[in-house]
């Protein structure tokens, strides 16, 4: 029992670095121990690391230490508190002790974890009490994530949130949105991290934001892993034993919380659908490692000291989750592990359903349509005089799109340095082959694919992407990668090297090369050859022929009937659209 002495402490730590002021209120007994932050401000990175880095000379159990660079070249820090085992991923391993991972300031115009951490730190460290928290788990703090966005400073980049007063920008130095980059990293601080997870490999991922979008009366939205799409031993973990205890914890604190959502029209009454969380985000990409991803998003409206002393208490109650059935979920990630290992049908690019309608109890507040003062058009306005509890339709039922059938391995040329690359972040088996080997493959030719029309996360993303599939006999070279399936990083290979799949490589543009036409004819030439392919190749001859008869505007086009023959015959490159990927069937 964490809280059952009777006692009471009150400190006051006048941080150095400034105005914020730690208020840390530590009671137990009756009363609900409470740590608590007041003001509404943020310090600088700077500040934070100095801050940790006097936890770490001055507490014995805390280490600060730094795992790699941001891309504007600033250090990433991590802080690891553990009581008494040790300060890596093997002694704490070795110490039977499961790991909860925080990472603040993805996003660092939402520091209210920043601020959170601090203070979990500091009460983990001066209370004896809650140092109990960590008999079984190990926390892993990175104090400040995108260390190059919380240096972008100002007091206006969130237009609509409730302080602090002055916070970081979103995006990082290269202007990426981090939380869309764990597939493609392209920076430094995504391979950062991801280096640092392979090896740390946490049991619980937890990330703090804040949340846009309706106003309600809760303090804190919960967002986790979607259920639909993890491992059935991490789902049963997650809905049975740690939600429940996070809503407790939550409730027994006085503080509101509900599932993370997005409206489906204008406000909450019309319907509310959950997230599905890609690969691209940290969750996303979290479970497809056999972790369960929980972010906090606290309600942009509400006063900033609020929102970090929700974000606290989210960490504690899933730390005290955690600590309480360690057993169980080091046996549900074992569970975890060994399924993915053998799932030979890998379900993707999952999306809610909204055919498939539940009740939610919200606490809201009434709506009314107003005239705007700006345009003279209706306007929405909350009216927070006036809480409603109702029930609203809940649609967050998920259902995957496609299949991708597991190969015996994946074939990587090896010219294609930066998805090789991307799969050692992960450590995923792969073996460079010394000399050549002979293999059947698979070879997938794209067929077809929708471009997007401007830049996201600095590439035009495909999408709707379609293929077809030959089978070769196929000579692999010395330095080509044998990627040989049947691993725990299955399920992540493939969302990578699938082009179907919405956060694969090639939606994200990295073999776009294999879609430009190298080579062409000149019409005069070609005509000669095309007249001679046709009188010694009968079958294309009838293809052709049946291609003129059945499209008058191709039987008008002289280039296009041409073009159809070069297609056909063997002076056409067997590169175009042939994903170099290949998938090895035996
Ligand atoms: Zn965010």
């Amino acid at each position: 029992m964490i809280f059952g002495e009777r006692r009471c402490c009150i400190f006051v730590v006048m941080l150095k670095y400034g105005v914020s002021v730690l208020i840390c209120s530590l009671v137990f007994g009756t009363v609900a121990a409470q740590w608590r932050f007041e003001g509404d401000s943020t310090p600088r990175w700077e500040q934070v690391i100095a801050r940790y880095a006097e936890f770490d000379r001055t507490r014995a159990g805390a280490e600060l230490i730094e795992i790699g660079k941001d891309d504007d070249g600033s250090p990433i820090h991590l802080f690891v508190l553990s009581d008494g085992s040790g300060f890596s991923p093997d002694s704490i391993r070795a110490a039977g002790k499961n790991i909860l991972w925080i990472t603040n300031g993805i996003h660092p115009g939402e520091p209210d974890g920043i601020d959170a951490s601090l203070l979990l730190a500091q009460a983990l460290l001066d209370s004896d009490q809650l140092m109990g928290l960590l008999t079984n788990t190990a926390v892993c703090i990175v104090p400040v994530y995108n260390v190059s966005g919380a240096k972008q400073r100002s007091s206006t980049s969130r237009a609509n949130q409730n302080g602090p007063a002055e916070y970081g920008f979103r995006g990082n130095a290269r202007n990426l949105d981090l939380n869309r980059d764990f597939i493609k990293a392209d920076s430094h601080n995504t391979r950062t991290l991801i280096a640092a997870l392979t090896a740390w490999d946490p049991d619980v991922y937890f990330e703090t934001h804040v949340s846009n979008g309706a106003d309600h009366q809760y303090v804190m939205e919960l967002l986790t892993t979607h259920p639909d799409k993890l491992d059935p031993a991490l789902r049963q973990f997650m809905e049975e034993r740690l939600v429940p205890r996070q809503y407790d914890w939550m409730r027994q604190r006085g503080l509101l919380m509900c599932p993370y959502f997005e409206t489906l029209q204008h406000v909450p009454e019309e319907g509310l659908t959950g997230f599905v969380d890609g690969p691209r985000y940290s969750t996303g990409y979290n479970a497809l490692r056999q972790r369960i991803g929980i972010l906090s998003e606290t309600h942009m409206l509400k006063p900033y000291a609020d929102r970090v002393n929700a974000t606290l208490q989210l960490m504690l109650g899933t730390l005290a989750c955690m600590n309480e059935h360690p057993q169980e979920l080091k046996k549900a990630r074992t569970e975890a592990r060994s399924n993915a290992m053998n799932v030979t049908l890998h379900a993707t690019n999952w999306s809610i359903d909204t055919s498939r309608v539940e009740a939610l109890d919200w606490k809201g507040y009434a709506t009314e349509q107003v005239q705007s003062e700006v345009t003279g058009l209706p306007r929405l306005r909350y009216d927070r005089n006036k809480p409603t509890v109702v029930k609203v339709p809940w649609m967050n039922s998920a259902g995957y799109g496609s299949q991708v059938q597991r190969p015996a391995a994946y074939l990587i040329p090896a010219a294609w340095k930066e998805v090789i690359d991307r799969l050692r972040l992960d450590a995923v088996p792969m073996e460079v082959l010394t000399q050549e080997r002979t293999g059947r493959v698979e070879v997938q030719r794209i067929l077809d694919h929708a471009d997007a029309r401007s830049p996201f996360e600095g590439h035009y993303l495909h999408s709707k992407i379609t293929t077809a599939s030959e089978w070769e006999t196929w000579v692999m070279q010395p330095g080509d990668v044998l990627v040989p399936m049947g691993h725990a990083t299955d399920a992540l290979v493939m969302e990578i090297l699938e082009p179907r799949c919405a956060d694969s490589f090639f939606a994200w543009g990295f073999f776009d090369s294999i879609l430009q036409q190298k080579e062409w004819f000149s019409d005069y030439v070609f005509e000669d050859i095309a007249a001679d392919l046709l009188k010694k190749d009968p079958a294309l001859k009838a293809t052709f022929d049946a291609e003129r008869a059945n499209d008058p505007a191709f039987a008008k086009d002289a280039w296009a009937q041409l073009y159809f023959i070069y297609r056909h015959s063997a002076y056409f490159e067997p590169g175009y659209r042939r994903y170099p990927v290949l998938r090895v069937m035996d």
